[in-house]
């Protein structure tokens, strides 16, 4: 297969869940445009119920899509069906796995799957590298859940694809297995393949990918390279607790972002790329305020999204 330049491209996608047993009709997705540049490591940020794994589900055909197109490694998912479905390797969010194979088993059958010859089966090279090579034999059900999260990451190689979706793949998962997923994700894409991941943390797709795109109620509201969309985000605050607690922002303090907390902290927002927090509490401490104690937050989600659905 040739390497064409978007892995996933998606036009004017839409997704209307029809009104079924307790849930609502639900229009989950409206109108996405997405290019996932072939080869980066791309994030799909949002909270819970923005459309994510709608999205991820009708690229792998769990999920019909109501309206608009979508291709995978350039291939037409309506026209060439089989063939943009055997590009992608899918790791759901939901774990689910049948108790009563072994890795080894729940691997070749996969593999049988996708009509993976026996001679061009990797195997137990794959569950070494998600470090189960040890647990071949065992039982699923004997697995820990971070055991069957990354043998669920080994199905999704069998075939070898060059894209590989994780969707959620952190949920549920522990510090340590977190590292080490994202170190062999790492080494994947190194290698050539496309990842893409779903995650609600802006954190996580921040440290991981090169793009991220926001979506939030079915509609994307910014895709970009990391380095871009963080420069438009970088604000940040300074919290000041001072010894006592104050009423209003001190006149000293009009020069600053800055405003009262109901617990007579003093909140200043600042841009991180454009002021320094040592600076910044110097202005405090000429303002006379003294300082008890003070800390500093990112921002999170929430205000990246009123950040950029601003007009
Ligand atoms: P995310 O993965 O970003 O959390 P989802 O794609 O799972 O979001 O869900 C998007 C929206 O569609 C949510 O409001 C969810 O409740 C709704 N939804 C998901 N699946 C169905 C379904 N089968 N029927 C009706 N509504 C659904
Ligand atoms: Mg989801």
């Amino acid at each position: 297969m040739n390497k064409p330049k978007f892995a996933i491209e998606a036009k004017q996608l839409e997704k209307t869940y029809k009104a079924s047993g307790k849930l609502p009709a639900k229009q989950a997705l409206k109108g996405i445009d997405l290019q996932i540049p072939a080869g980066s490591i791309f994030g799909l940020l949002g909270p819970n119920g923005a459309g994510k794994s709608t999205f991820i589900n009708i690229l792998s055909g769990l999920v019909t899509k109501t309206g608009g197109s979508a291709s995978i490694w350039g291939m037409d998912i309506d026209a060439r069906p089989r063939e943009a479905r055997s590009a992608i390797g899918v790791v759901p969010q939901e774990i689910n796995m049948d108790p009563f194979f072994t890795p080894m088993e729940a691997m070749e059958l996969q593999a049988g799957f996708y009509g993976v010859p026996k001679s061009q089966r990797r195997t137990e090279q794959i569950l070494d590298a998600v470090g189960l090579l040890d647990k071949k034999d065992a039982y699923v059900r004997q697995l820990s859940g971070g055991m069957k999260r990354r043998l669920m990451v080994a199905k999704a190689m069998v075939h070898a694809p060059p894209v590989v979706i994780l969707d959620e793949p952190t949920a549920g998962v522990d510090v340590e297995l977190r590292r080490s997923l994202w170190e062999y994700v790492g080494e994947l894409n190194k290698a050539g393949t496309t990842i893409i991941l779903t995650t609600h943390y802006l954190e996580e797709a921040e440290e991981l990918c090169d793009e991220i795109a926001i979506i939030n109620h079915g509609e994307v509201i910014a895709s970009e390279p990391t380095p871009q969309l963080l420069k438009r985000l970088d604000h940040r605050s300074l919290i000041i607790y001072p010894k006592d607690p104050l009423q209003v922002v001190p006149p000293a303090l009009s020069g600053v972002d800055a405003s009262i907390r109901p617990d007579g902290a003093l909140a200043i927002t600042f841009r991180s790329s454009e002021t320094g927090i040592g600076r910044l509490i110097e202005t405090v401490r000429e303002a006379n305020i003294s300082i008890e104690d003070l800390e500093t937050e990112d921002p999170d989600l929430e205000d990246v999204f009123v950040e950029m659905t601003k007009a």
